[in-house]
């Protein structure tokens, strides 16, 4: 989708650290991450949030989510991570094409702030 910026990322129009791609999936590095590893994971088809998620996703949202433990793998995550899709406004969600957090490599806080 024009003016997406993960959809420029997807396209190779702006740069990213790219970690791993398919034809239905890319994960890149967080420009600011908050933890060790912190990637992206999204899907290569511009879905806005998890609020947009339709039943004719299921295929490339059920293949993302059988990436993750690959992907975790691939950053030497072995003890644990954590995954974060944030949805909406109150959830500080910025980028409106969903993506998940994959967060790793130091102990996670609960709750979360
Ligand atoms: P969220 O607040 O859940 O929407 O997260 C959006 C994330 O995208 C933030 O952690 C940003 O640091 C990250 N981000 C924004 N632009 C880029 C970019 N060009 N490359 C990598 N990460 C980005």
């Amino acid at each position: 989708m024009k003016d997406c910026i993960f959809c420029k990322i997807i396209n190779k129009e702006i740069p990213s650290d790219i970690v791993y791609e398919d034809e239905k999936v890319v994960a890149f590095r967080d420009l600011e991450p908050q933890a060790p590893v912190h990637l992206l994971i999204v899907p290569k088809t511009h879905i806005a949030s998890l609020n947009d998620v339709e039943p004719k996703d299921l295929e490339t949202m059920g293949w993302l989510l059988t990436k993750v433990k690959e992907i975790a793998a691939s950053q030497n995550l072995a003890n644990g991570y954590r995954l974060v899709c944030n949805t909406g406004e109150d959830a500080l969600q910025t980028v409106k094409h969903i993506h998940f957090h994959l967060l790793g490599r130091r102990l996670m806080q609960w709750p979360p702030g």
